[in-house]
């Protein structure tokens, strides 16, 4: 239900959900979100207290970056006290990327932080963008019967299901149903009301304080394996100077070719000191080392399991972690385990 005296944050960053139809000249062109509640006046029924911060310039999320991320944790930080919940709005193509490294950045997050944007524009007639903002603000003001928030995480909202940001990926360029989140629930389903999914939300058992993590490591690449991928290229990525750590797309449940030059590079640049993180290239599923023998190779290498990350999540991992500049053990042990809701390590059995 809308939730009288709440007070809510929306930072629009850019992207598709903040145009309208300039009438002059027939073109998409981004309206001012300052007057927001005149584009969709519906915003006055949820009874929230809205105010808005506006980027200039405005981004297209293909131009979003660790800066960026930076900006919106500072923004988030700065007015923690005094919101009840933030709202981002994003461009769809890279929201994952944002979502997931918003939920390592803001250690210890006890409020809602929900992203969202559109497939069309706020104003023309068949936007999806209005729903997603109108059940976005609903549900960043949303509290339990105590008073606490009812979803203290960073998730997407979008085309009715709310999800953990770092567990999406953007899967559809054309559909209104632009994500999913193949390995872990939906936290939320909007129909007649809202249907918060409880068990799959995370509620910290102690109260904290925000701990933030700006500084993050660029230096990261991402080497997906196909079928006659060549040696210059594993070597052209593994072994450049620059890279700090390698996400490592591997088949099925984290299988790679067992061909020698490739097992010796993966070595010689553990050696070197980066760290290679194991994630599959499916969009279900997990890392499981020891299926098959094509994946028992890399765990002996000290290539890491990143059992059922996806790929966004990874990077985002890998940039907050080594941005920390923590001892390799503490940060290889980081890695494998689940710190934000990321990844599943319960044991699973084998048949
Ligand atoms: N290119 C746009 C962006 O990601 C698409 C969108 O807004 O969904 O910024």
């Amino acid at each position: 239900m809308a939730n009288k005296n709440t007070n809510i944050l929306i930072v629009y960053t850019g992207g598709t959900i903040g145009m309208i139809l300039d009438p002059a000249s027939g073109t998409l062109a981004p309206f001012d979100f300052n007057q927001i509640e005149k584009q969709v006046p519906e915003l006055q029924c949820l009874g929230s207290n809205i105010d808005t911060v506006q980027f200039d310039p405005l981004i297209d999320s293909s131009n979003i970056s660790p800066k960026v991320w930076a900006d919106l944790v500072t923004i988030i930080s700065e007015s923690y006290t005094k919101y009840d919940g933030f709202v981002i709005l994003h461009g769809s193509d890279t929201m994952s990327y944002t979502a997931s490294a918003l939920s390592f950045m803001l250690e210890d997050l006890q409020k809602p932080v929900i992203l969202t944007g559109s497939q069309l524009p706020i104003g023309v007639l068949r936007t999806d963008g209005k729903e997603n903002l109108i059940t976005a603000i609903e549900i960043a003001a949303d509290k339990l019967s105590n008073g606490d928030p009812v979803v203290p995480e960073v998730c997407i909202y979008f085309e009715y299901k709310l999800y953990r940001g770092n567990r999406t990926i953007k899967q559809n360029a054309e559909h209104f149903n632009a994500f999913t989140s193949e390995n872990y629930p939906a936290l939320a389903e909007a129909g007649v009301h809202i249907v918060y999914n409880y068990d799959a939300i995370f509620y910290p058992r102690r109260k904290k304080e925000l701990v933030i993590h700006t500084n993050l490591e660029p230096r990261v690449a991402i080497l997906k394996l196909f079928p006659g991928i060549s040696r210059e290229v594993v070597k052209s990525i593994l072994l450049c100077a620059e890279i700090k750590a390698v996400v490592l797309e591997t088949f099925g449940s984290g299988n790679a070719t067992t061909e020698e030059w490739f097992l010796m590079l993966v070595e010689e640049a553990i050696a070197m000191g980066k760290i290679i993180y194991n994630v599959t290239q499916c969009m279900a599923g997990s890392v499981l080392p020891g299926k098959y023998a094509t994946g028992t190779l890399l765990p002996a290498l000290g290539v890491l399991n990143g059992y059922d990350i996806t790929t966004e999540a990874a990077i985002g991992k890998l940039m907050t972690l080594l941005g920390k500049r923590l001892n390799v053990k503490a940060l290889k042990a980081y890695l494998e385990s689940d710190i934000a809701g990321e990844l599943t390590t319960i044991e699973r059995k084998q048949y």
